[in-house]
């Protein structure tokens, strides 16, 4: 199929007004439902079910009926047909790609992921094992076996939302859960599709059940669900921390994915023409609107005035429009963000920052009814500020001076989060000592955004979060452990 590249192709990949429990499509039991905007110019893209309490008590139902059936299938079976629904997606990548960027706002930026991380998902789901034990009797067997959960529940954001629903759907249900799962309200339309492409896969009924709504609706339905055994979100510090209590209720094990300050460590020696262009696309993918984004560039005074010059250069060259033009940089996503991020700037401007580069919204009818602004670069940004201390999701890029390797360390980690970090430099004692010392999940020596590994494990220390997803162990990380002994019988 193909469509015209301002077009929507909503209808041919979601069934309007529907939501995914027992495998079935139904609106939500109140009837009520939600627009989904293109923030691009604010049309209405789709409607989808306002999932409340009572949806979410529907699709707990249908997953703890799937359950048992679901469990006792074998691992490998499980991992095929995890495997079809990656074939799947492969198969309808061009149109899953185009559904999340109307959604979402942002232009092409690569083959999807989703059917790579479906498919190194489903490798590991027979190959969960437990471990023979030593025993204080010749006459006992000690082993472990790893055992699903049960009914899991997910909250995902709307940042990335076909990634962020196969990571989570995946993995829970390769380990032999089933789940419920509620895409954000801004972008549930791709998890919506993928979820079809999973009913087509042949995972069963009841297996993998999609609730849309509103955060404080659904979302807070799922982890004080009684029914609910274990559960993962994915989203800002401050929801995590309501989901965490929530948790507690249940006393329900919890994996959070939360935000990140990510800093660009740049020394004298680093190679500039590889990290320049690099931090730029770090801060301006997906409108900066990434956990992992590096927003903040903590650079040794010796290259400062450099590393200012040609920042500000690259992120002039930025294009910014609509998700079918040729741009780099599409807008935020809705009307919440934008005055969100106008605000930091006005902040960083208020604090005695220097404002190099942007700092507003674009020029042009084009931009009048979309959630569109500048890519916006501050120097002489001090570490206390809040533009170098608050998570912004937005293109705004902090440049923070330092002297020399203790004082980048120290600025470095000194934030609240720590998602990712990289450190530019040519030298390997410097690079090996940034590595260890960074406090961070994730750390990259020349690089942005960890790019290249295949496997590594995903998640945050201090207020990024804890757990980690995408690693080799993303399956066993959805399954408990019980120990059995075996004593034979003469
Ligand atoms: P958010 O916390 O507002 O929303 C995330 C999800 O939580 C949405 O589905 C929302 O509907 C739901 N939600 C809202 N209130 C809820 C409640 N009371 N109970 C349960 N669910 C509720 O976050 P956001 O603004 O949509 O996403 C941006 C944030 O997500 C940023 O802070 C970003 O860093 C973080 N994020 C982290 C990662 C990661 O992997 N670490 C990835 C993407 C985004």
């Amino acid at each position: 199929m193909t469509i015209a590249p301002t077009e929507s192709n909503v209808a041919t990949l979601i069934i309007e007004g529907a939501h995914l429990i027992a495998g079935e499509w139904v609106p939500a039991v109140s009837g009520d439902t939600i627009e989904v905007l293109n923030p691009a110019n604010q049309e209405v893209l789709a409607r989808v079910p306002r999932g409340t309490t009572a949806d979410v008590d529907a699709a707990v139902q249908a997953a703890a009926a799937a359950f048992p059936a679901w469990r006792d299938t074998d691992a490998t079976t499980r991992g095929a047909l995890i495997l079809r629904w990656a074939e799947l997606i492969e198969q309808h990548e061009n149109e899953l790609d185009r559904l999340e960027s109307q959604e979402v706002g942002r232009p092409h930026w690569g083959t999807p992921p989703m059917a790579r991380i479906l498919r190194f998902i489903a490798g590991q789901a027979d190959k969960v094992s437990g471990l023979s034990l030593p025993t204080h009797s010749p006459d006992v067997l000690g082993l472990t076996l790893r055992e699903p959960y049960g009914v899991v529940g997910s909250v995902i954001p709307w940042n990335a939302p076909g990634p962020m629903f196969v990571n989570d759907a995946g993995a829970a249900i390769a380990a032999g859960n089933t789940i419920v799962i509620k895409p954000a309200e801004d972008a549930p339309l791709t998890p919506l599709a993928l979820a079809r492409l999973a009913v087509d896969a042949g995972i069963p009924p009841g297996v993998l059940n999609v609730v849309t709504g509103y955060g404080p609706e659904a979302g807070a339905a799922i982890p004080v669900h009684p029914g609910i055994r274990r559960m993962s979100f994915t989203g800002s510090p401050a929801t995590g921390a309501a989901v965490m209590q929530a948790c507690a209720t249940n006393l329900v094990p919890l994996h959070l994915e939360l935000g990140g300050k990510s800093p660009q460590v740049i020394f004298g020696d680093a190679d500039l023409d590889a990290a320049i262009p690099a931090i730029v696309a770090g801060i301006t993918l997906n409108t900066g609107q990434i956990c992992a984004a590096g927003s903040r560039v903590v650079v040794d005074r010796a290259v400062h005035a450099e590393v200012v010059r040609r920042l500000a250069e690259e992120m002039a060259r930025v294009s910014v429009g609509p998700w079918y033009e040729p741009v780099r940089m599409g807008p935020l996503i809705n009307a919440k963000q934008h005055s969100r991020v106008l605000g930091y700037v006005r902040s960083g401007q208020e604090e005695g920052a220097e404002l190099v580069v942007g700092g507003g919204v674009p020029d042009g009818e084009v931009f009048e009814r979309g959630f569109f602004v500048q890519p916006t670069l501050f120097d002489r940004v001090e570490p206390g500020m809040r533009i170098a201390q608050e998570e912004i999701f937005g293109p705004v890029l902090s440049v923070i001076p330092v002297d020399g390797e203790v004082d980048a360390l120290a600025v470095a980690n000194g934030t609240d989060y720590g998602l990712v970090a990289s450190v530019w430099t040519r030298d390997v004692g410097r690079a090996v000592r940034m590595a260890r010392g960074l406090q961070a999940g994730q750390v990259a020596v020349n690089a942005a955004l960890g790019s290249g590994v295949i496997g590594g494990p995903f998640g945050g220390y201090k207020r990024s979060g804890f757990g980690r997803t995408m690693g080799a162990d993303a399956v066993l990380a959805y399954t408990q452990v019980k120990t059995v002994s075996i004593r034979g019988t003469a």
